[in-house]
């Protein structure tokens, strides 16, 4: 990165912060000139495709999941900025268990409703019962004692 007064290559990152969706603000300073200045980086949306339970693939889309959680917390004292911090959260781990390009639907589920147990029960519950689809209630019964925990 150049220095924008005295153009020299030296420069360093003093700060760093995450802005928006995919932004990150820089504070830099120049090693030569001692001047401060900022830049924001904005980081391209990732490849990944999801291969769900019959074997077909999809784009990943981070909507999809936001949409969910949203869904999952209708009425729930959860604010917008946790659930921006929560899909942040959700994408950073879906990319250490990506396998490069690739990942599972159902583990894209998996850390979805581990990240969601942290964040409210009624909202973990109510994704679990949607994504999971249960159809026996022993299931149900076990999601619940699992939240009881
Ligand atoms: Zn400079």
């Amino acid at each position: 990165m150049k220095c924008p007064y005295c153009n020299s290559q030296n420069t360093s990152v003093i700060d760093s912060r995450p802005v928006e969706d995919n932004a990150i603000r820089r504070r830099r300073q120049c090693d030569d000139c001692n001047k401060r200045f900022t830049t924001y980086e904005r980081v391209e949306s990732i490849e990944l495709v999801v291969r769900k339970k019959d074997g077909t693939i999809e784009p990943y889309d981070k909507n999809k999941i936001r949409q969910g959680i949203v869904y999952s917390s209708v009425k729930r004292p959860i604010s917008k900025e946790s659930i921006d911090r929560l899909v942040a959260e959700i994408e950073e781990e879906i990319m250490v268990f990506a396998n490069k390009t690739e990942i599972e639907s159902q583990k894209i589920g998996e850390i979805v409703l581990e990240k969601l147990r942290t964040l409210d029960k009624v909202a973990y519950i109510r994704f679990a019962s949607v994504y999971r689809d249960f159809r026996e209630v022993s299931n149900f019964k076990e999601e619940v004692a699992n939240i009881n925990k």
